[in-house]
């Protein structure tokens, strides 16, 4: 997509501190973090949402959640605990419609979620 700001990050027309890639993944901070390890982990190829993610039916899901995984192993952060987030819609406070897992450790979580 032309106009994407995560397609953009992912043809390196954009910068961001790249933690993590993988054939399919792309992992970078987040540029406002929520927590001391706070990664964005997005698939090269561009899908709306998690819905859109599965729907594609490629295996891409799989990799998304596995790329997810290897940055809290290299970022430290499998213990005590990570969370992974998929805001899905405006409600939801989806922002960016390139979907996307946030991957929040480095500090107590709290449940649920605001
Ligand atoms: P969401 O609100 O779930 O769609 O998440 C979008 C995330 O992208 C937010 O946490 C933003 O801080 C983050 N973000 C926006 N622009 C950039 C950027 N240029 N580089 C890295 N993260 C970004
Ligand atoms: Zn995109």
């Amino acid at each position: 997509m032309t106009d994407c700001l995560f397609c953009k990050i992912v043809a390196r027309q954009i910068p961001a501190e790249i933690v993590l890639e993988t054939g399919r993944a792309l992992a970078f901070r987040d540029i406002n973090p929520q927590a001391p390890t706070h990664v964005l982990v997005v698939p090269k190829a561009h899908h709306e949402n998690a819905a859109a993610l599965a729907a594609a039916d490629d295996g891409l899901a799989d990799d998304l959640l596995t790329a997810c995984h290897a940055v809290a192993v290299q970022e430290g952060v499998v213990e005590p605990g990570y969370r992974v987030v998929f805001n899905t819609g405006t409600g939801a406070g989806q922002t960016v419609f390139h979907v996307h897992a946030h991957v929040l450790g480095g500090r107590s979580l709290t449940w649920p979620p605001g």
